[in-house]
């Protein structure tokens, strides 16, 4: 099944917002794409890229908000699942930019791998249920991606270090600010029950552990939330749910990540 109907926005979907200095959040369908835009350069680097066919959608949002003469430079995947991907290869025939990921993501973003198959069992709820029909075959990217440099900078965004978080994807990665502490943490945790449609459409706020249906390696998932809390954000920017902001969470995501099912 190449094209499968998924009943899945919710009501917060769409309006580009400020969650740090230069750190905007757009919520498509049911994922979050994150642009950080310098108005003095007028440049901007996208964080992941949306659900399939939502690139008119995040082209015209962003274009609304940070006028239609700013430059997009790049694009950083947190990793390569679908929903996160899916607007790619039409947002890089507008802006034919570079694409960074995780070397150990990156196979999925050539062609040359697939991800596991989902497993709707692992929770209950409808998402968890449909999850066999999101699609999990790789892209190919070959021609703009590129492996994120290992001293851990981000190209374009001074300031701003990526660091691994395997578990849900091998390839995974967050991306932290030190001088606000913002942490963008792609789906190694969210702030819904990704795996709940009800949660989902109502976007409920609580910190949980990622999409369980397509977690590869619970051990590292929970490693890679220690390594997070470590970092004592003062905000997270997730992939799935509403942003969490102004505390520190390094408690949060401690117990969080004790409460995470085992491998
Ligand atoms: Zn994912
Ligand atoms: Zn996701």
């Amino acid at each position: 099944m190449s094209d499968p109907y998924m009943p899945l926005t919710s009501i917060k979907s769409g309006v580009l917002k400020e969650y740090a200095k230069g750190v905007y959040g757009l919520t498509v369908q049911i994922v979050n794409v994150y642009f950080i835009f310098d108005p003095d350069s007028r440049e901007a680097v996208l964080i992941d890229a949306g659900m399939p066919k939502s690139a008119p959608f995040i082209l015209k949002e962003a274009e609304e908000r940070f006028g239609g003469d700013f430059q997009l430079k790049a694009i950083v995947l947190t990793h390569g699942h679908f929903d996160h991907v899916g607007a790619l290869e039409e947002l890089l025939e507008k802006w034919p930019v570079p694409v960074y990921t995780h070397p150990e993501e990156m196979p999925y973003l050539t062609g040359k791998a697939d991800y596991p198959p989902a497993k709707p069992d692992v929770k209950s709820g409808l998402v968890a249920k449909l999850s066999p029909l999101f699609p999990r075959h790789s892209i190919d990217i070959s021609s703009h991606v590129k492996p994120l440099s290992e001293d851990g900078s981000v190209p374009f965004l001074p300031g701003w270090k990526w660091t691994d978080t395997p578990g849900h994807t091998p390839g995974h990665i967050s991306l932290f600010r030190e001088s606000d502490r913002t942490l963008i943490v792609g789906d190694a945790v969210t702030t819904v029950e990704q795996e709940s449609l009800f949660e989902v459409a109502i976007q409920k706020q609580e910190l949980n552990g990622p999409p369980a249906y397509f977690t590869m390696d619970w051990t590292k998932a929970a490693d890679s939330i220690r390594k997070l809390a470590e970092l004592k954000p003062a905000s997270l920017l997730t992939g799935h749910g509403v942003p969490m902001m102004g505390d520190d969470f390094s408690q949060e995501l401690l117990s969080l990540s004790n409460r995470l099912p085992v491998s």
